[in-house]
């Protein structure tokens, strides 16, 4: 692929000054999980990183970036929070019980704070996210040394196809969620917030959301903002599950009308967006090191620059 070319070609020249060259003045890193354990839901469809590769992370955005909590983080947007470096805020999506058994210790132990966007849907391992089940098949696929080429093309739609499959090969989506509770529970997500970190909105059920009507887009972010309400979590911010490509102005005008929303969270990696108060993510599970990926978003914004590329405008 080009685009990978021209990143690593250029990524090669880059120096290590990342809190001078970083193109803005905040880094958001986004991760879904951290385990040393092989997880079978996750395994085929995230490239998690184990401890040691997090903490290395941890240490290496620690060096250039100044960590603040989410209110830190709103103060610095409406310009109430003056910091003394560029600031980072850590980020994970999905609500895994790993944040709170592996993630939440190494953060306390090293002082920095993180907020996770999670699915009502799948708290109390109530049910799995299809990506999930799909991961799991492909496990069950790979025992079994059976090829297939299209598990991992799967969408939301196909459920049906999903639970075939599932069925065909003994695959229990209910056991597995029973004895690995993959997700948090409620009472962990209230102890999460207690300890002091954060617990946001994901949409309810995590669907794509450039292929759901405007309406159901909606629906499906409102049902989990009502959630948080309910529930003490922060019910001002949302992040899109898995991505906002496609999404449209319209869905940000009649969502920040509810004056309650703040702001809302892509994973774009690093650029600005037509919308101020939607900012864009750094994907951290790319296979590569917190370096690595640093190097490789700034060498790659300051490419695009001449291209007018950096900048998401939504029609
Ligand atoms: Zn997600």
């Amino acid at each position: 692929m080009l685009k990978k070319l021209i990143i690593t070609t250029l990524s090669q020249f880059e120096n290590e000054n990342f809190s001078g060259n970083f193109p803005l003045d905040y880094c958001l890193p986004v991760y879904h999980n951290v385990s040393n354990e092989h997880l079978p839901h996750l395994k085929h469809i995230i490239n998690y990183k184990n401890e040691k590769e997090f903490e290395a992370d941890l240490d290496c955005l620690s060096k250039h970036f100044q960590w603040v909590t989410f209110d830190e983080f709103k103060d610095y947007v409406k310009g109430n929070f003056k910091p003394k470096k560029k600031i980072a805020l850590l980020t994970f999506d999905d609500g895994y019980r790993e944040f709170y058994d592996v993630v939440i210790p190494i953060l306390k132990r090293k002082g920095i704070y993180a907020m996770n966007f999670i699915n009502p849907a799948f708290t109390d391992n109530k049910d799995l996210m299809f990506r999930c089940k799909v991961s799991l098949l492909k496990d069950k696929f790979q025992q079994i040394h059976y090829e297939d080429k299209f598990l991992l093309k799967l969408k939301y739609q196909d459920t049906k196809t999903i639970n075939d499959l599932a069925m065909q090969f003994e695959v229990d989506f209910e056991d597995y969620l029973k004895e690995k509770r993959p997700y948090l529970s409620s009472d962990e997500l209230y102890q999460i917030r207690n300890k002091g970190f954060g617990i946001s909105s994901h949409g309810w059920n995590h669907p794509l959301y450039h292929d759901l009507p405007l309406s159901e887009q909606l629906e499906n972010t409102f049902q989990g903002y009502s959630y948080m309400k309910e529930n003490g979590f922060h019910y001002e911010s949302f992040a899109f599950p898995f991505t906002d490509f496609g999404v449209e102005k319209v869905f940000f005008d009649t969502l920040f009308k509810n004056e309650d929303f703040f702001c809302t969270f892509g994973s774009a990696g690093v650029k600005t967006d037509s919308v101020a108060h939607n900012f864009q993510r750094i994907p951290m599970e790319t296979g590569e090191n917190a370096r690595m990926i640093l190097k490789k978003e700034i060498s790659y914004f300051r490419f695009k620059k001449h291209l007018n590329k950096n900048h998401i405008q939504r029609k």
